[in-house]
């Protein structure tokens, strides 16, 4: 998406151009002025018919402003996809970025224009391909559920509190509701400590400590073939492959022990590999434990988790919620920690 017009003045002649063109109503402000050398290019809804005395100006090629929409994307979407009012009104008002993807949920009443909704919101976001969401994650594996409506799709780069992630998002999840836990991670100090991720992903939990955290060695399984070269690619990304071992394995493979913290972040029945976490820590092993909770529940989860499921061999340290998950239940993360 570019401005109409563009107008090149000399980077001297800027406020008096600029004074004019905003009272003449022609500045287009959806889109930032652009220095190019000692000339700045001024991004215009039409060429003025005339200029200040003594400002001399020449018209410039708009494609220059091509990514730097600065405005409203909604806004754009609805006027660059030029829908009728009923359909207009469903349009979306949020939306997810990983990397240069965006992803889209749509109404099924706009899954027909999908392709120029899709290329609206590109345009203003700057992204290079966009999707829609289809459902909910797939399979044991989390397999996200979506179809690419513009561009080529394939690899991004993800850019999160100095950590980079590389994925395609229509095959990896990258769920930016989890943006609070990943920050939680990054900020433990985990000086010299050995770090077990069980469900590793692209390393969405463990690669913010191996940034950020200075353990010694983190050990991380990722069943998953495809999600697995991504966690390789990200783990050259972060030039962290002196201290991070992946393995493109089930966790319950893994022979590890007397590591100093596990993490679990999985929600399709994670309970079922802590008998394999406790195998792996020693007394004093801190393991971060998540699932899905149903609202209401969350005292009776974590006394069955205690008591039950690591047959009291943990103490509860903390509970949290990590996001809303469904209209009845939350993402919770519970932190444990083995007593003997
Ligand atoms: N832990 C990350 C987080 O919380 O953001 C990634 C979550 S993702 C939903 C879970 C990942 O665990 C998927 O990539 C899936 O392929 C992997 N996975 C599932 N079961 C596994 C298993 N038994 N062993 C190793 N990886 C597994």
């Amino acid at each position: 998406m570019v401005p109409s017009a563009a107008l090149l003045v000399a980077a001297g002649e800027r406020k008096s151009a600029m004074q004019y063109l905003i009272g003449a109503g022609l500045l287009d402000q959806r889109f930032r002025v652009v220095a190019r050398g000692g000339d700045v290019v001024i991004p215009l809804k039409e060429m003025p018919a005339e200029l200040p005395e003594g400002v001399e100006a020449r018209q410039a090629d708009a494609g220059i402003f091509e990514g730097r929409y600065s405005g409203d994307p909604y806004a754009a979407a609805v006027m660059e996809t030029g829908l009728d009012e009923p359909l207009r009104k469903l349009l979306p008002k949020k939306w997810e970025m990983v990397g240069r993807s965006l992803i889209l949920k749509l109404d099924p009443g706009l899954l027909e224009h999908a392709f120029e909704i899709g290329r609206a919101y590109a345009a203003a976001l700057n992204a290079e391909s966009a999707y829609v969401v289809l459902g909910r994650m797939r399979g044991k594996y989390r397999k996200p559920s979506m179809r690419l409506v513009y561009g080529k799709g394939g690899e991004t780069v993800h850019r999160e509190n100095g950590v980079d992630y590389v994925l395609d998002a229509a095959s990896v999840m990258f769920s930016s509701s989890n943006h609070d836990e990943r920050i939680r991670m990054s900020t433990m100090d985990c000086t010299g400590e050995t770090i077990v991720d069980m469900f590793a992903g692209i390393g969405h939990l463990s690669m913010p400590i191996a940034v950020h955290g200075s353990p010694a060695r983190i050990i991380a399984s990722e069943a998953d073939t495809d999600t697995f070269m991504y966690l390789k690619k990200t783990m050259e990304a972060n030039s962290v492959s002196s201290i991070y071992t992946a393995v493109n394995a089930d966790n319950r493979e893994l022979d590890v022990a007397d590591c100093d913290r596990i993490i679990m972040g999985y929600l399709e029945g994670t309970r079922d590999y802590l008998q394999k976490a406790l195998s792996m820590g020693r007394k004093g092993t801190v393991i971060h434990f998540h699932e899905e909770v149903r609202h209401g529940m969350e005292e009776e989860w974590r006394r069955l988790i205690v008591d039950r499921y690591c047959c009291g061999r943990v103490r509860a340290v903390s509970m949290r919620k990590v996001k809303g998950y469904s209209a009845l239940s939350d993402h919770m993360a519970l932190d444990l920690e083995v007593l003997d």
